[in-house]
């Protein structure tokens, strides 16, 4: 906050059919009507915000829209029991940055339902190094467990790998003791030493991973963690085990699923559809509460790269068109 009241707020609004975000000075009466006022510290850059900028598939719904589906920071006022002046709160999902005003401003009103306190044993910057991507990942990995993959199963293959999501599951996955396989787009090998130092084993590739697979190709995998969905989710489920399962929750490659039975009904393969943004908040908490530990520091310190406000709409678009390894937090105090 400056000495006039105002604080920093990256404010997107809609043209002539074209969106315009520009750092705006703000003041709190600007914000919208909730009952808990934040102080934020950190929030993140998303495939989700790719979208958003790009206006496409309807990620803003409101204009104009402080987007940031992610916030970390200090309650400053509260109306809600739940919360009181000076603790720290995360914030994912729920339709913020979409529907509601989120992250990208130094400060935010949000509904105290959609906030859960900092774990603790975590500062406000590992909450959004982790992010909604690393939320995310561990919502993956829980899935995979309670399918009863556990680390003696098998190899596991973690696709998107050097995405927010897939980077962070890669972290996460080998700090359990898995043995990860990563696939990312072909021509992507430079990713591989990336991957490497954040706990990957082995890399998969090769032309066949943009081909269609047939129904049941050679048995690979005991688990597998998917954010590209299309062809490549398809050939997923026909590389898995026997009793294997696939958790996925992405898009990057494409919504459609061009797959048949035979997996399901011949291999007793399950898929496992992971969902964030509105996940119930006890799990949600329980999440936050392994990724104390379950992510090492290290790994995090590589996965990820700190911009400001005033960078996200170009590092939007660069995310968009795949140009990105890792994860981005956001300084909105930068
Ligand atoms: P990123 O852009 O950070 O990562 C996506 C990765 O997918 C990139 O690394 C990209 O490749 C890779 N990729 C794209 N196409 C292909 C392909 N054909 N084959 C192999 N790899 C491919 O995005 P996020 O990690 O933020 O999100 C990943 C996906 O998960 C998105 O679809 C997002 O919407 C979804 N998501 C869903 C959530 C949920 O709650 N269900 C929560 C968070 C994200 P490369 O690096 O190799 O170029």
């Amino acid at each position: 906050m400056t000495n006039e009241g105002t604080f920093k707020a990256l404010v997107v609004e809609k043209g002539d059919g074209q969106l315009v975000a520009t750092v705006k000075h703000l003041t709190v009466a600007d914000l919208p009507r909730e009952d808990v006022l934040i102080q934020v510290d950190y929030s993140t850059l998303n495939y989700k915000e790719g979208l958003g900028f790009a206006n496409r598939n309807k990620i803003f719904r409101i204009f104009p829209i402080v987007p940031g589906v992610d916030l970390a920071g200090t309650v400053v006022e509260s109306e809600s029991p739940n919360f009181k002046p000076g603790d720290q709160v995360i914030l994912n999902g729920w339709s913020v940055g979409e529907r509601y005003w989120g992250g990208y401003a130094q400060m935010a009103r949000i509904k105290s339902d959609f906030l859960i306190p900092l774990p603790k044993g975590m500062d406000t910057r590992k909450a959004m190094a982790i992010g909604t991507a690393g939320y995310t990942a561990m919502l993956l990995t829980m899935t995979l467990e309670e399918a009863g993959v556990k680390p003696d199963s098998g190899p596991i293959i973690v696709t998107g790998a050097a995405g927010g999501v897939g980077s962070n599951a890669v972290a996460i996955l080998a700090k359990l003791g898995y043995e990860v396989t990563t696939l990312t787009k072909a021509g992507q090998e430079f990713t591989h030493d990336f991957l490497r130092q954040i706990g990957a084993k082995e890399f998969a590739g090769g032309k066949e991973w943009s081909q269609m697979p047939t129904p049941l190709e050679t048995q690979k995998w005991a688990g597998a963690v998917d954010t590209v969905g299309s062809n490549v989710l398809a050939r997923v489920l026909s590389e898995m085990k026997y009793a294997g399962c696939v958790a996925a929750c992405g898009l990057a490659g494409g919504y459609d699923l061009p797959i048949t039975v035979m997996p399901f009904i011949l291999r007793g393969v399950s898929l496992r559809g992971v969902d964030s943004v509105s996940c119930p908040k006890q799990r949600r908490i329980a999440a936050w509460d392994r990724l104390v530990t379950d992510i090492p520091d290290a790994a995090l310190d590589k996965i990820n790269k700190i911009i400001n406000l005033d960078e996200v709409p170009r590092y939007a678009n660069e995310i968009l068109a795949g140009n990105i390894t890792g994860h981005i937090v956001v300084d909105v105090n930068a």
